[in-house]
């Protein structure tokens, strides 16, 4: 049996995030869906925690959580439930000691998990703002959680 710890959910995203980097001094994942809203689904260290395995159907990827609210386009069946996402984020560094932004640098993992799934966007949440990435590095910064809340997602 697989265990699905329980999940997270903002109707609001910049306000789930700011809330979420906020209330932990660990770090999140979580997705953002197709619908404009934001699922945490685990959380990890201060300095690590784990992405979550994304699932391609129908011509999306889904991830799969179990969540209390409804996403446009879910799926409910016997494996669980499946909402469909655009884009994953995860926040760095949630302390935010100076000078680190939590943007500057990203692990192994972070590429390789970005180049297994180089279909849908891929961010970071960090002290400094928000970062997009793929498997070669980081696309764009923006120091303005504001901007990129609004603007990119
Ligand atoms: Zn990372």
């Amino acid at each position: 049996m697989i265990f699905f710890s329980s999940v997270t959910e903002y109707d609001n995203i910049c306000e789930g995030l700011s809330k979420e980097f906020a209330s932990n001094s660990v770090e999140f994942f979580g997705y953002i869906t197709e619908d404009n809203r934001l699922i945490v689904s685990n959380k990890g260290t201060f300095s690590k925690v784990e992405s979550k395995a994304l699932q391609f159907f129908n011509g999306k990827w889904y991830a799969r959580v179990s969540v209390s609210k409804t996403y446009q386009g879910q799926i409910n069946n016997r494996f669980g439930s499946f909402v469909p996402v655009k884009a994953t984020i995860h926040s760095h560094n949630p302390q935010c000691e100076m000078p680190v932004t939590g943007l500057d640098e990203m692990s192994e993992e972070d590429l390789l998990f970005a180049k297994k799934y180089n279909s849908i966007k891929h961010y970071i949440y960090g002290c400094g703002g928000i970062a997009e990435f793929n498997s070669e590095g980081f696309v764009k910064v923006e120091v303005s959680k504001f901007t990129i809340c609004h603007k990119w997602m």
